[in-house]
């Protein structure tokens, strides 16, 4: 450290550009003008102890601004290190015209003397000009007299600006001296102490404030801090111990506050990005404690989890690379972060879904598929031996392509239980999946993940849920399916049923192909028009047209009720419907082509049953013989697992009975008390179609609908009026004209008819005939009710009464001939207890009395 020296009057001059070097501070340079090479040879480098040099301060021209102090002439210029290399040719080409420089250059008037520390020598190449570095120690103040030339660098005539050791002694006594020192130590130790926590090496600063007078460490401080070159001249300048520990203590304090500035910031940034950091931190502490423990066996880590799943799914290889991609994004995530979740589902998909697991398909026995069938349905001979023609040509060529059976039916007719029937002959799993009400293609096709609450289509969606990839799975109600602005989900099933297209099947949720070529699909519809004509196309259409009474009644012996007793627990010892308690309801209590409705009720009564059964259970009455024994077994039962004494049964006579102990004595038999208790009063009846066909010209039609038969009311009534024919309830043009036919027809025969005597042939004269056709709001149309309004105005115009058991159909032409009716099963979902014969007969019968007078 440099202590107080004895200066030359006259020192050789090292200019530093924009840059000053204060007593204290240690400054390397590296000196390549050649005037300042000049200097450092002569001055230092051929002297045998170390030199003293004198370090200026001088200015560019452009930042002359507002120096007053600047000194003049001067000439050659040096900078610090940083600048040199660009000022060297400047430098250079002033050594030639250096005076002509002279108003350039700016010497300030006050310096630094300085010692060379450490010199080196080294010579360029190729060009072989010889440079210097030089490490400098400013010592003390100097001001300059005078410049003059010597050679090519500068020698200035000084006096020394620092105290004498008298001098000092005596300011330091100075009451306003030590108390700034003390405030200037005080602050100094604060800004040591700070970055004391950011860096360890400042222990040597420490160590100076102790042994350093003050003034120089006010020096030595500054030193080291960025400052401007006007407050590093102003510190030069400050010649005055005051001023200087002043100033030096206002910049030891600024440089304080704006560390203290940083911190707040930096900590106010770190406040609000260490939440999740610390969670993650403390998560990444949490596995590293339990793998010392060797704790993690249990909860291992749920990713590496997913991983091993993924692995096992079987993924092709472009599927298994997209899932690595996503998984390692997984991986650099915190599970707060927003995406997290929603790439964990997306993973978690990839691995349930069933890419290769399918149900192995077991050597089809056509025999046992068949005997399945019927066993399963009563009926449908036709659609079951399609079935078996279909699962033939499977076994024949698993891979045929062969078309998509399709079941169209109303409601409750066996569709969806056939197509189950066709999974279990095959041995695969059955998957329904339904498409009533679908608009949106994306329920098929899915949602692209960068929509929020994104998920698959249900098609994806129920294979994960089935877990096979070749499942017999039930297209649901495809007539329900309808386009809107969001996509017309009709062509996602194209695609899905195209056996070219279906073996990449893209969801846009999964975003990646799935072969679904080994699935089975089977649709079902309510009506064949409202599939759009391509879908029908790929499809093979079996119509399941609706059961007739009698058939219903079969259905419920056979299958329904053993089926509903079995799912209710009880057994025909518990419960028997007869079958005249069948034929009730399917008569008042369901009017549909199907059979839902009567399984339904059929269920209600199991209930009822059960509920009577197991109330019975607790008072049962037992026969004598086994009453002993009963009461601490039936304790057993309710005391649910407590323990009991038993009683050891003698091996007598009744032993017989044991079985029987907890047997309802008889069957509950249902008879039509219970039907009305349990099912209420009857929905339908026929009292009431009798009621309705009480008055002449009202007759009973049969129509149509997509649920199935209903039958039709024709009302007609005949007032005074002008011959004219008021049609009223929402008719078509092809019922009003059937309206028509039926009217002229019936005029046209009034005498065969016996509706007139054969003078007076015109049957409208002086009244119109008013038809209606109940309800009023719904709409109807079509030929086929043209035998009712024919029975209907002959019963009006013979003012004889129609039957209330009898319904018709059938379009009639002009000659009166009846054409051939369809859909008669369809149209048969009748709340008419009538064997199918029966009902022919009746048909024709009518038909025939209407035509051959009646
Ligand atoms: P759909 O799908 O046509 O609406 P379901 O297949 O659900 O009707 O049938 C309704 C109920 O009727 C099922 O329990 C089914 O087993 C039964 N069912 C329908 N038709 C028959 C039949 N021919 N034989 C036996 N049960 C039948």
């Amino acid at each position: 450290m440099a202590e107080s020296v004895e200066l030359p009057s006259r020192l050789a001059i090292l200019p530093f550009r924009n840059k000053v070097l204060l007593p204290g501070a240690i400054i390397r340079i590296r000196c390549t003008s050649a005037s300042s090479v000049k200097l450092v040879e002569q001055e230092l480098w051929q002297k045998e102890e170390k030199g003293i040099i004198g370090v200026l301060p001088v200015r560019d021209a452009a930042e002359t601004t507002s120096v007053g102090s600047a000194l003049s002439p001067g000439m050659g210029t040096e900078s610090g290190e940083r600048s040199l290399k660009v000022r060297v040719s400047t430098s250079d080409s002033q050594k030639v015209d250096g005076i002509n420089q002279q108003e350039l250059i700016h010497w300030h008037k006050r310096g630094v003397a300085a010692r060379a520390l450490h010199l080196s020598r080294g010579v360029e190449k190729p060009s072989g000009r010889v440079t210097y570095i030089v490490v400098l120690e400013g010592l003390c103040r100097f001001s300059v007299q005078d410049l003059s030339a010597r050679g090519t660098y500068y020698v200035a005539r000084i006096t020394p600006l620092d105290m004498t050791k008298c001098e000092l002694d005596q300011a330091e006594q100075d009451p306003d001296l030590i108390a700034l020192s003390r405030q200037f130590k005080a602050t100094a130790m604060e800004l040591i102490s700070v970055l004391e926590q950011k860096q360890k090496t400042i222990g040597r600063t420490k160590a100076l404030l102790e042994t350093l007078p003050v003034h120089r460490l006010a020096d030595i401080f500054v030193a080291s801090f960025e400052i401007s070159f006007e407050e590093q001249l102003s510190m030069l300048d400050s010649v005055d111990l005051k001023i200087r520990l002043s100033k030096a203590m206002e910049l030891v304090d600024r440089h304080l506050q704006s560390i203290r500035v940083a911190e707040k910031i930096t900590q106010k940034v770190e406040g609000q990005l260490s939440k999740s950091q610390k969670e993650f931190l403390l998560r990444q502490q949490m596995r590293a404690i339990k793998e010392e423990l060797g704790d993690n066996d249990d909860d291992e880590d749920d990713v590496a989890a997913l991983e091993r799943k993924m692995q096992s799914a079987g993924m092709p290889p472009t599927v298994w690379k997209q899932a690595q991609r996503e998984l390692r994004r997984l991986r650099k995530m915190q599970p707060q972060q927003p995406g997290y979740s929603s790439s964990r589902v997306y993973l978690e998909l990839l691995a349930d879904l069933p890419w290769q697991n399918a149900s192995e398909e077991r050597e089809l026995d056509l025999r046992a598929a068949k005997e399945r069938l019927d066993n399963d349905h009563y009926g449908l001979i036709k659609v079951k031996q399609r079935i078996i023609e279909y699962l033939a040509v499977r076994k024949l060529k698993p891979d045929a392509r062969g078309p998509i059976l399709c079941f169209v039916g109303p409601p409750g007719v066996g569709k969806t239980s056939l197509a189950s029937s066709i999974a279990a002959a095959l041995g695969r799993k059955f998957i329904r999946i339904s498409l009533g009400g679908v608009k949106d293609e994306a329920d098929i096709r899915g949602h692209r993940r960068t929509y929020i609450g994104s998920m698959p289509g249900r098609l994806i969606e129920g294979l994960k849920r089935v877990a096979v990839c070749n499942p017999v799975m039930l297209l649901d109600e495809v007539d329900k399916t309808g386009s809107d602005i969001r996509g017309d989900p009709a062509s996602a099933l194209l695609e899905v049923l195209d056996p070219e297209q279906n073996k990449t099947f893209n969801d846009h949720y999964l975003n990646v192909p799935f072969d679904l070529s080994k699935v089975i699909f089977v649709a079902t519809a309510n009506r064949i028009q409202p599939i759009p004509p391509p879908l029908l196309d790929r499809m093979e259409v079996i119509e399941l047209p609706g059961y007739t009474p009698e058939e219903k009644l079969k259905i419920a012996m056979q299958h329904l009720i053993p089926r509903v007793l079995d799912q209710h627990g009880l057994s025909s010892e518990f419960l028997q419907i007869p079958e005249d308690m069948v034929k009730l309801i399917i008569q008042r209590y369901t009017r549909e082509a199907g059979v839902r409705n009567m399984e339904r009720n059929l269920a209600a009564l199991a209930r009822a049953a059960a509920v009577r059964v197991a109330e019975q259970e607790q008072s049962v009455p037992l026969s004598k013989g086994v009453h002993q024994m009963a009461a601490p077994l039936m304790d057993a039962r309710l005391a649910d697992g407590a323990e009991v004494d038993m009683e050891v049964i003698p091996i007598g006579v009744n032993n017989h009975e044991m079985p029987n102990a907890f047997k309802n004595t008889s069957p509950l038999i249902v008879d039509e008390a219970m039907l009305e208790k349990v099912l209420g009063p009857p929905k339908f009846d026929d009292r009431e179609a009798a009621e309705r066909v009480a008055t002449p010209g009202v007759s009973v039609g049969l129509v149509w609908t997509s649920f199935g038969g209903e039958v039709q009311f024709v009302e007609a009534a005949a007032m005074v009026g002008k011959g004219d024919l008021h049609l009223t309830g929402q008719l078509g043009d092809v019922i009003k004209e059937s309206a028509q036919i039926a009217l002229t027809w019936v005029r046209a025969r009034a005498a065969d008819l016996k509706l007139a005597a054969a003078g007076e042939i015109n049957l409208l004269e002086g009244r119109d005939i008013h038809i209606h056709f109940p309800a009023g709001a719904v709409p109807k149309d079509g030929p086929s009710a043209g035998v009712t309004l024919v029975t209907s105005l002959v019963s009006l115009f013979s003012q004889q009464k129609v039957r209330a058991d009898t319904a018709m159909t059938g379009e009639m032409t002009l000659r009166g001939m009846v054409l051939p009716v369809g859909g008669i099963k369809d149209k048969v979902g009748l709340p008419y207890m009538l064997s199918w014969d029966l009902f022919l007969m009746l048909i024709f019968k009518t038909i025939y009395a209407v035509v051959m007078k009646l």
